[in-house]
């Protein structure tokens, strides 16, 4: 039995509503929300970050990325998209959080 965390939700082990998903990516709202729309746009496969994803598992999670900002309505009020690695992860499953409405940013 796995530990991860998200690998229990996509196994249905934990139960979580999915914003979307398809054979690849599970979305989700994240928990601890920081903004009014904080998704996690995560591969159905267990892969520990982004230094170990391939190319076309990272492209596929963009163009969902991309179907989350239309639908949520954020391309005009603004968004941002952000991954956290190393010493600054968290839950050790590539996750990609989205999160807006946002301003320009003054800084990170
Ligand atoms: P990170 O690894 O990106 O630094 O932080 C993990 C993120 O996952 C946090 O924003 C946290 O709120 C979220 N998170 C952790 N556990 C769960 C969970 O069980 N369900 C949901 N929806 N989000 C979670
Ligand atoms: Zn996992």
């Amino acid at each position: 039995m796995t530990d991860c965390i998200f690998c229990k939700i996509r196994d249905g082990v934990i139960a979580k509503d999915f914003v979307y998903q398809d054979s690849d990516v599970m979305v989700f709202p994240d928990i601890h929300p920081i903004k009014p729309v904080h998704l996690l746009i995560i591969p159905k496969k267990h892969v520990k970050d982004i230094m170990s994803v391939d190319e076309k598992l990272m492209f596929k999670l963009t163009k969902v990325v991309s179907k989350m900002i239309a639908q949520e309505k954020l391309g005009d009020k603004g968004y941002r998209i952000a991954i956290n690695g190393g010493g600054a992860q968290v839950v050790n499953h590539l996750h990609l959080h989205l999160v807006g409405p946002l301003g320009k940013a003054v800084s990170m």
